[in-house]
């Protein structure tokens, strides 16, 4: 079977298993595994940031950072688009009590201007505006990336308005590797980050969640009021340290792949567009929308599955368990269709 449906259908390689198996383990809750430590401190490290908490998974990252940054009654600006607000079982107010100011944007990107306009004035009548958060690459804008310029003109804004920045940078590493740009200067710009390891980077759980000290120390605490203090884990943060020493150049791979998908999608005479593909996503909008769920059943039937995404819409979503004969064979079938 060939499977489209998402970077997070990766299983953890041999390699990564040994490290898993191992791994030198204690209780996380009393901050004593070593193998946890050692992630946290290395991501901590990659970004240039002070410290790190890993957890269970990208929503509960993001979860615990809004939680951390936002009061009660507090909004927070994203775009209409972002995972935080739409994927996420709407965790910002049922975690946090907070509202949402939500903007629409080019694939699920946010503007100086959509941050400056709105921002809430100190007046009794609106919620206090608390938390700007960016998606970076961003999932429903079919794996676009920022353009850092814009991110830093964000991050001064915010910084003069007191505003933390969040970043949900669950595919982050298929931006980096695409824009060259220092990672530790990236990183500079934001508040907070969310990185997911068990997307394309592999590893089978979890995500971690870069920050200051105090930000890392608060989030500590609130990852145990979720319910997400663990205990040997050791076992499953090994896979993500694998991941992050030797996973991230080779998503340049899975961008190629992608791409090669992208031309053959594109000379196709049922597909109207193809969202342009800057990383591992790869959006077909289809002239037919009727024709959605007969497209997904004919590449079932051929072992292939993808996903759909929206009306009219498919997404392929390359990875490493996806290798370059796969992409042939998928051309083939499409082609054939
Ligand atoms: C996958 C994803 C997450 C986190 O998802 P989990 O399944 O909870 O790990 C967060 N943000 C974006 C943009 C994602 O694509």
């Amino acid at each position: 079977m060939i499977d489209f449906r998402s970077d997070t259908v990766t299983k953890p390689s041999q390699e990564m298993r040994e490290a898993m198996i191992n791994a030198p383990v204690g209780d996380d809750v009393f901050v004593e595994d070593p193998t946890v430590n050692e992630l946290e401190q290395f991501s901590a490290e990659l970004f240039g940031m002070e410290a790190a908490i890993y957890c269970s998974s990208g929503t509960q990252t993001n979860q615990i950072a809004i939680n951390v940054h936002v009061q009660p009654g507090g909004e927070i600006i994203t775009n209409e688009d972002s995972h935080i607000y739409k994927y996420e079982g709407g965790g910002i107010s049922k975690n946090s009590g907070a509202s949402v100011r939500l903007i629409r944007g080019n694939r699920g990107r946010l503007t100086l201007s959509d941050v400056e306009q709105w921002i809430n004035p100190d007046d009794v009548h609106f919620p206090v505006t608390q938390l700007v958060s960016l998606e970076d690459t961003s999932n429903r804008g079919g794996g676009a990336i920022y353009d850092f310029e814009e991110i830093k003109k964000i991050s001064t804004f915010c910084r003069k308005n007191n505003l933390p920045l969040h970043l949900d940078g669950a595919r982050l590493m298929n931006a980096m590797v695409e824009n060259g740009i220092d990672l530790k200067e990236y990183a500079s710009q934001f508040d907070s980050i969310s990185l997911c390891l068990s997307k394309g980077l592999g590893a089978p759980v979890g995500s971690v969640l870069i920050g200051k000290k105090d930000f890392i120390k608060k989030s500590r605490r609130v990852r145990k009021v979720f319910g997400g203090g663990m205990r040997q884990a050791g076992i499953i943060a090994a896979g993500g340290l694998y991941a992050l020493k030797n996973n991230v150049e080779r998503l340049k791979i899975d961008h190629l792949h992608a791409k090669a998908l992208e031309s053959t999608l594109n000379e196709l005479t049922w597909v109207k567009e193809v969202i342009p593909v800057e990383t591992n996503i790869v959006v077909a909008v289809l002239k037919d929308e009727s024709q959605r769920d007969v497209i997904l059943e004919k590449l079932a039937q051929k072992d292939i599955k993808i996903m759909a995404f929206g009306p009219g819409m498919l997404r392929f979503v390359t990875h490493l368990d996806i290798i370059e004969n796969d992409i042939h064979a998928t051309i083939e079938v499409l082609k054939k269709l």
